[in-house]
C-alpha cells in the first residue's frame, strides 16, 4: 500500500516522499480512508505509530481542497503535553509544508504574547494544551464555532493527567456539527465512556504495536545493586556502541543526579523533568535531537510523546512500577519500523517490578 494508493494528493505527497516516508504505517493505512470519507474515528494507538501523520494528513487534505478562502479555525487538537503540542504543530508544518495551510500551537507555561500574535494573523488549524485553551477562549482570542475537526490525543493520559474537568468544560463549546477523532493508547472504561460520548458513529482502528514493536527491539538486563548503578552506566556511555541514549529515572531527583554524574564523568547529559521550564526542557530535547548531547535523562511524564527518530539506545536506569511503562519506553528505539536497543538496570529490590514486566512482554529479557 502506498499513499496514493490511499488518495493523499499530490501537494501532500511530496511533502511526505521529502521526509522519505516510503509507506504508510498500519495505522495510516486504516485510518486515512476512514477519515476521508468524513467519518468518526476511535484510534487505539500509542505516540510512535505514525497517529499524528494519520491524523494531520487528511485534515490538510481536506482544507486544501476546499475553498481557498476559509476563514476560522476548521481543525482543533487537543494533547495532554507542550511536547506533543510542539511536535503535532511541526507535523502539519512539515505535512502541509506545499499547502496554504495556516496552523499554530498553544499551551501553558510561557508567555502568550507570541500566541496571540500568530492567533490574530488567523489560523485554521489549532493544536493546544487543554489549559491554555480554555484561558485564550476565556480572553476572547480564540473562537471554535468554525470547527470542522476535533482531534481529542492521547486521551487516557488527559485523564491521568487530570484534564477531564477542562476536557468537559470544552466540549460544550464545540459545534454539535464536526468530524471527531478520538486517540487513546488503552481503553480504560472511563475513556471509552467518554468516546461514547462525544463521538458519532466511530469506525474503530485498533493497532497495537507492543507485542510486534518489543520483538524489533533487543532487550538486554543488568542486575546490578543500586550502589554500582552509577559506575555501569558511565562504562556502558563511554563504551564504543552507544553514540546516544535516552536514560529513565524514576524520580526527578534521580534524573537531575544521573545527568549531574555524568558531566562529571564528562558525558555530555542534560535532564528533562516536570520541574523544569518549559524552556529548559526544550532546550535539552533539541540538543540532544542535534546530538550535541549524548545522554538525556527523563522522566517518564516528561518522556512521553518525545520523537527522536534516530534514537538507537534506551537505558531504564531503574524500572518503571507500571509493566505497560517499560514497553512505552523501549518502544522509541523501535520507531517506523527502525528497531533499537533497550538495556535495563535491575536492583534486588526491583525484582518483583522485573517479574511484572517479564509477564506483561511474555519473555524473559536476556542478561547482558
Ligand atoms: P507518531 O506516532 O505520530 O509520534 O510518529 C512516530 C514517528 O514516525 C515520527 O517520527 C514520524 O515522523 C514517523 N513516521 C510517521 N509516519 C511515517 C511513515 N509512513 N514512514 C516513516 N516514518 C513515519
Amino acid at each position: 500500500m502506498t499513499f496514493k494508493e490511499l488518495n493523499v494528493i499530490e501537494p501532500i505527497l511530496k511533502a511526505l516522499q521529502e521526509k522519505s516516508y516510503i509507506k504508510p504505517t498500519a495505522i495510516q493505512e486504516k485510518a486515512i480512508p476512514v477519515i476521508l470519507a468524513g467519518k468518526d474515528l476511535l484510534g487505539c494507538a500509542q505516540t510512535g505509530t505514525g497517529k499524528t501523520a494519520a491524523f494531520s494528513i487528511p485534515i490538510i487534505q481536506h482544507l486544501h481542497q476546499s475553498n481557498k478562502n476559509i476563514k476560522g479555525i476548521k481543525a482543533l487538537v487537543l494533547t495532554p503535553t507542550r511536547e506533543l503540542a510542539l511536535q503535532i504543530d511541526e507535523s502539519f508544518a512539515d505535512y502541509g509544508k506545499y499547502t496554504s495551510l495556516r496552523h499554530t500551537v498553544v499551551y501553558g507555561g510561557v508567555s502568550q504574547k507570541a500566541q496571540t500574535d500568530a492567533l490574530k494573523r488567523g489560523i485554521n488549524v489549532l493544536v493546544a494544551t487543554p489549559g491554555r485553551l480554555l484561558d485564550l477562549i476565556g480572553q476572547g482570542y480564540i473562537k471554535l464555532d468554525q470547527l470542522d475537526y476535533f482531534v481529542l490525543d492521547e486521551a487516557d493520559r488527559m485523564l491521568d493527567m487530570g484534564f477531564i474537568h477542562d476536557i468537559k468544560r470544552i466540549l460544550p463549546l464545540l459545534p454539535k456539527k464536526r468530524q471527531t477523532l478520538f486517540f487513546s493508547a488503552t481503553m480504560p472504561a472511563q475513556i471509552a465512556q467518554l468516546a461514547a460520548s462525544i463521538l458519532y458513529k466511530p469506525e474503530k482502528v485498533a493497532i497495537t504495536p507492543p507485542s510486534t514493536t518489543v520483538e524489533m527491539i533487543k532487550q538486554s538486563l543488568y542486575r546490578v545493586e543500586k550502589a554500582d548503578k552509577k559506575d555501569l552506566l558511565i562504562n556502558l556511555l563511554n563504551g564504543p556502541e552507544i553514540s546516544s541514549a535516552l536514560i529513565f529515572s524514576r524520580t526527578k531527583h534521580g534524573a537531575n543526579k544521573i545527568a549531574r554524574y555524568l558531566s562529571k564523568a564528562g558525558i555530555s547529559a542534560d535532564a528533562i523533568h516536570g520541574e523544569k521550564s518549559q524552556n529548559a526542557r526544550q532546550l535539552a530535547l533539541s540538543k540532544f535531537k542535534e546530538h550535541k548531547i549524548k545522554a538525556l535523562v527523563a522522566t517518564d511524564i516528561a518522556a512521553r510523546g518525545i520523537d527522536v527518530v534516530e534514537l538507537s539506545h534506551v537505558i531504564n536506569h531503574d524500572l518503571p512500577e507500571v509493566p505497560e511503562t517499560y514497553v512505552h519506553r523501549i518502544g522509541r528505539t523501535g520507531r517506523a519500523g527502525k528497531g533499537g536497543v533497550a538495556i535495563s538496570f535491575c536492583s534486588s529490590d526491583e525484582l518483583t517490578r522485573l517479574r511484572d514486566i517479564q509477564k506483561l512482554i511474555g519473555v524473559g529479557i536476556p542478561l547482558a
